[in-house]
């Protein structure tokens, strides 16, 4: 009788075979990247990490695996940041091979990219094109289209645009037993029957493996215009977020929140940042507005709404980025803020959302129920106060053990989420479930919602081999999990 290595030594063959040994690494060294996550938090075991080139190796892969009874784990950038792509057993199935894009269509503003793509290059490709292709994230460099896709990748750009969901219009995917459903429709309508794009969008990797996508392209903003407010509260900037949507519609593309905890951080440790307000307040937001009209007179809008606040005393202060340069040194105090948090030890994150018209209630009200559990602990919430999703952050209280601080996850997991879920908040707005959350999604998703999740997966991936023990658990191993 076979014995379960000698089986997986079979399939590591046969893989070998098919794909060419540089395609299918089993070293050590070569798997170490793929068993870790950008936190550091989880750490996996893989048999192999298997790199296919196109479409037809990825469902020879997958067929192989589902023969065998062995799990795969698709990774693009591996970027996640919610242990999502980390293997228990089984394969890793890295997509940074499919790296073409297939087509761009400018009549119907499409591009249509393989799920390899790093997102920077698909913004890249459009831009050459004369088109805006808008997800935007701090890891764009990195991540892929892929992961992009599995995760329904948010950003700073949301508030216009939508996050990865409303920029897709089509998908290829290879399903569980290795068939390929070829989705890869450029339509903006089609109503014949349920919308299966949507269910693979978002999956984390645990429904099919996507392989290509079509997604939307935009005019390209001809003018834009940046500014950081500085405010007395979070309530004044959803104030000032009111009358700047009223002023400016569509134009409205960012607006981020930071706190001054964070942007204290950010002078601190960023090398270069400036302090860009004269003084210090409560609360900050970055603000821009862009425009494919070369004409428009952003400037001229925002100065008079920022004006009319002043003087209203909604806002305490502002200033316009003059330059390209300045507004991207603005971007780039928001977008350290994540990455400075570390120098200041220990931090308990919640990736959350609620509804726009609650969210500065929520900042306040989680604020002080954090303060109040444990004195001293710094509250850095900041991030796409637009589209109502907050990076409730916590940093350790200066001087505490970082071990003794992170212990207490779970007890702040629980003030905060209780609370998002009394606003009718998401415990996950954009960075998803993987494994850091799937605890927190039993607890807190509807039922009858857990029960359908369940049916889904169940149908698609009938011997749960597909990223197994990802966001929701539909009981026992894989069959021949190592
Ligand atoms: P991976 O990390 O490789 O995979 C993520 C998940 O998708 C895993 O579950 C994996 O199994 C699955 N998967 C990957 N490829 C496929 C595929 N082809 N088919 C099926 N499943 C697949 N996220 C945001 O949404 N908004 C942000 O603003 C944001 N900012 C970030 C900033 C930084 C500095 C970092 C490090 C991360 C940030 N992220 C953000 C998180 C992360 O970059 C995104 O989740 C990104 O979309 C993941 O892409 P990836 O290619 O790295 O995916």
């Amino acid at each position: 009788m076979a014995t379960a290595a000698s089986e997986h030594g079979t399939l590591i063959d046969g893989l070998t075979e098919r794909l060419g040994a540089a395609a299918v690494l089993t070293g050590a060294d070569d798997l170490e990247p793929a068993l870790t996550e950008t936190r550091g938090l989880y750490r996996g075991r893989a048999l192999a990490l298997v790199r296919p080139g196109d479409r037809e190796e990825v469902a020879f892969v997958v067929r192989e695996c589902a023969r065998a009874g062995v799990p795969i784990v698709p990774q693009g950038g591996n970027t996640g940041l919610v242990g999502g792509g980390v293997p228990d057993g089984g394969i890793v199935l890295s997509l940074a091979r499919l790296d073409r894009i297939r087509h761009l269509d400018p009549v119907n503003a499409t591009i249509t990219v393989e799920a390899g793509c790093i997102l920077r290059a698909v913004q890249e490709a459009a831009e050459a094109a004369g088109h805006l292709f808008p997800l935007s994230l701090a890891s764009e460099g990195s991540c892929r289209i892929g992961g992009n896709l599995a995760t329904n990748a948010g950003g700073t750009a949301v508030l216009r645009y939508g996050n990865m969901r409303e920029l897709t219009l089509g998908l290829e995917v290879v399903l569980a037993d290795g068939r390929v459903w070829n989705g890869l429709k450029g339509l903006r309508k089609d109503n014949t029957g349920y919308d299966l794009k949507d269910l693979f969008i978002g999956s984390e990797g645990t429904l099919g493996i996507i392989t290509a996508a079509v997604l939307k392209l935009f005019p390209k903003p001809r003018v834009r215009v940046t500014a950081f407010v500085g405010c007395a509260s979070p309530g004044r900037a959803l104030a000032l977020f009111e009358r700047l949507r009223e002023a400016a519609g569509d134009q409205l593309t960012a607006f981020e929140y930071i706190p001054d905890f964070g942007l204290e951080i950010v002078l601190r440790h960023r090398p270069g940042a400036v302090r860009p307000l004269a003084g210090r307040h409560p609360s900050y937001a970055l603000v821009e507005l862009s425009s494919p009209q070369a004409d428009a007179d952003l400037r001229g809008r925002l100065e008079t709404v920022l004006g009319q606040a002043l003087e209203d005393g909604l806002i305490a202060d502002a200033a316009l980025g003059a330059s390209e340069a300045q507004s991207l040194a603005l971007w780039g105090l928001r977008e350290s803020l994540s990455e400075v948090q570390r120098f200041e030890g220990g931090s308990i994150k919640h990736d959350v959302a609620v509804p726009v018209s609650r969210v500065a209630e929520f900042i306040e009200t989680a604020a002080k129920a954090c303060e109040a559990e444990m004195p001293g602990i710094r509250v850095c919430a900041f991030g796409h106060f637009g589209d109502g999703n907050i990076h409730f952050n916590l940093s350790q209280p200066v001087g505490m053990d970082r071990d003794a601080f992170l212990a207490e996850w779970a007890r702040f997991n629980r003030i905060v989420h209780d609370i998002v879920h009394a606003m009718d908040g998401s415990i996950a707005a954009e960075h998803g479930v993987g494994l850091i959350k799937r605890e927190e999604l039993l607890r807190y998703k509807d039922p009858v919602a857990l029960d359908l999740m369940r049916a889904l997966k169940r149908t698609l991936d009938p011997r749960n081999l597909l990223n197994p023990g990802k966001v929701i658990d539909i009981g026992g191993p894989a069959p021949s999990a190592i």
